[in-house]
C-alpha cells in the first residue's frame, strides 16, 4: 500500500527526527499506509497536529545501569524506558533485555504497543523499555544485580497509575521477581500494581505465562474459522522456543494440530513425529539450554539444522514467535509455493514489510503481531484488575476472559477492514481500530 500525501510529511518528520531508528521508522510507516482512508473520512483527526503528536513519544528516558558481575568487576549497560502515549490509560508495556536493544528498537515496540493495547479494548497506554544487557551465559546472581540496579533507577518513573512494565524478550517472571523486590524495598509500598508478569505467590495472575501464545493461536482459530477451517490436522512451524513460542505450541497441540518444527538462535529443530513439548519445556524453563539439545535428547525422528531457515520447512500455518524482521520476503515466497494458508504474527512485527505484502496478494491469511499478539499485554491488563481489587482468579475463568478478548480483537479487526472496503485485510483492520480508539481520546483530552 502506498502512503497518502496527507500523511507523508508525517513519516518524513518521524525520520528526520529519529535519524537511524530503521524499525522505528518502519513501524509509523506500516501504520500510516493504512491510514490515508480514515483521515479522508474523517479529517479532524489529522487536524490539530494529532498524527505528529501521536508518532512523538510523551516521554523518552535513558539511564545508567552499573552492576557488579561475579569476578567483582563492574559493567555498565543502558536502560531505556519510553512512555509513548498515555491517552488511554497508564503506559503498559513489556522491557526487553537483549544486545540488540537500542532507543530505535524500543520506540518501534513502544509505538506498536499504543495501537495494540488500544485494540485491546483494556484501559491502557503504550510505553516500552528495556536494556542492551545480555542475560546469556550471566549468573543467577549477576541477573538479579542488574535487575536490582536497573530498577533502582526506573522505580522513579513508574507506579500503577503512571507506568506499569512487564516482562519481554529476556525478562520472565525471575526478572519480575527481582524488579519488584527491588521497587518494594525502595519505595515501602507492596504496590502489586506496578509490575506485572508477577508469580501467582505474589500478585501475578494465572494464564499470564501463557497468554501470548494460546491468544495468537485463539486469533488464528476465529480467523481459519472465517473460511470454515481449522487447526484439526494441519502442519504447523511455530519460531522461536521462549514463552511466546512454547504456549503457541501447546495451544496448537490441544487444537489438533500438529507442530513439526520450532527455533532458537542457534537454528531449528524439526520433528515429523510432532514437536515434544515437555522436552522443549524442560530445556527451555529448565535446563536454560538451546533448541540442538533436543535432538540428543529426543532420540530418533528429530533434526537439527543449523545454517538454514526454518521457514523452509513446508507447513500449512506460520507462526512466527521469534524476533522482528525474522520472516523475510523470500521465506514468505518459500512458505506461499509451500501452500501456507495463514500466518500469525506470535512476536512484535517478525515479518518484513516485502513477506507481508507477499502474504496478502497471495490471499493467504495474514494477522499482524499487534492483533494477533494482544493476548499477553490484555492478561497483563487483567492482572493489573485483580491487584485492584485484591482478587485471585481461577484459571477457567481467566483464560476464557483472554478467549473473548480476542474473539473481540478479531472481529473489531475484520470488522473494520470490512467497514473500509478492504475485506479479509487485517493489517488494515487492526491499524485503523486502534488508531481511532487512541485518536478519540486524545481529542478528547485536548492538546
Ligand atoms: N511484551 C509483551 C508485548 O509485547 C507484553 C507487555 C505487557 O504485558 O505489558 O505485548
Amino acid at each position: 500500500m502506498n502512503i497518502d500525501e496527507k500523511l507523508e510529511p508525517v513519516l518524513a518528520e518521524v525520520m528526520a527526527r529519529n535519524a537511524g531508528e530503521a524499525e522505528f521508522h518502519q513501524a509509523a510507516r506500516e501504520v500510516l499506509e493504512s491510514l490515508g482512508p480514515v483521515v479522508a473520512r474523517h479529517p479532524a483527526y489529522a487536524e490539530g497536529a494529532l498524527l505528529e503528536r501521536i508518532c512523538e513519544p510523551e516521554r523518552q528516558i535513558i539511564f545508567r545501569v552499573p552492576w557488579v558481575d561475579d569476578s567483582g568487576q563492574v559493567q555498565i549497560n543502558r536502560g531505556f524506558r519510553v512512555e509513548f502515549n498515555s491517552a488511554l490509560g497508564p503506559y503498559k508495556g513489556g522491557l526487553r533485555f537483549h544486545p540488540s536493544v537500542n532507543l530505535g528498537i524500543v520506540k518501534f515496540l513502544g509505538f506498536e504497543q499504543i495501537f495494540k493495547n488500544a485494540l485491546s479494548g483494556m484501559p491502557i497506554g503504550g510505553g516500552k523499555g528495556g536494556s542492551d544487557f545480555n542475560p546469556r551465559g550471566r549468573s543467577e546472581g549477576e541477573i538479579m544485580r542488574f535487575c536490582q540496579s536497573f530498577m533502582t533507577e526506573l522505580y522513579r518513573h513508574i507506579g500503577e497509575y503512571t507506568d506499569v512494565p512487564a516482562g519481554d524478550m529476556g525478562v520472565g517472571q525471575r526478572e519480575i521477581g527481582f524488579m519488584f523486590g527491588q521497587y518494594k524495598r525502595i519505595t515501602n509500598r507492596y504496590e502489586s500494581g506496578v509490575l506485572t508478569g508477577k508469580g501467582l505467590r505474589w500478585g501475578g495472575s494465572r494464564v499470564r505465562t501463557e497468554a501470548t501464545g494460546y491468544g495468537t493461536v485463539y486469533f488464528l482459530e476465529r480467523m481459519l474459522a472465517t473460511k470454515g477451517d481449522s487447526f484439526e490436522g494441519k502442519r504447523v512451524v511455530v519460531s522461536g522456543s521462549g514463552n511466546v513460542a512454547i504456549y503457541a505450541m501447546e495451544k496448537v497441540q490441544e487444537l489438533g494440530g500438529i507442530v513439526v518444527a520450532c527455533s532458537d538462535s542457534g537454528g531449528y529443530v524439526t520433528d515429523e513425529g510432532g514437536i515434544d513439548l515437555t522436552l522443549v519445556k524442560e530445556i527451555k524453563e529448565q535446563r536454560r539450554a538451546r533448541i540442538a539439545s533436543y535432538v540428543e535428547l529426543n532420540g530418533a525422528g528429530a533434526y537439527h539444522v543449523a545454517e538454514a531457515s526454518i521457514w523452509d520447512v513446508p507447513c500449512d500455518i506460520a507462526i512466527p514467535c521469534a524476533t522482528q524482521n525474522e520472516l523475510s520476503g523470500k521465506a514468505a515466497k518459500r512458505l506461499v509455493e509451500n501452500g501456507v494458508i495463514a500466518v500469525a504474527e506470535g512476536a512484535n512485527m517478525p515479518c518484513t514489510p516485502e513477506a507481508v505484502r507477499l502474504f496478502q496478494s497471495a490471499n493467504t491469511l495474514f494477522a499482524p503481531g499487534k492483533a494477533s499478539n494482544a493476548g499477553g499485554v490484555a492478561t497483563s491488563a487483567l492482572e493489573m484488575q485483580q491487584n485492584a481489587s485484591r482478587d485471585s482468579w481461577t484459571f477457567e475463568q481467566t483464560e476464557a476472559r483472554l478467549a473473548t478478548i480476542m474473539a473481540a480483537i478479531h472481529d473489531r479487526c475484520a470488522e473494520t477492514a470490512e467497514d473500509y472496503g478492504m475485506p479479509g485485510n487485517y493489517v488494515a483492520g487492526a491499524n485503523i481500530a486502534g488508531f481511532i480508539r487512541v485518536a478519540e481520546a486524545m481529542r478528547a483530552l485536548g492538546v
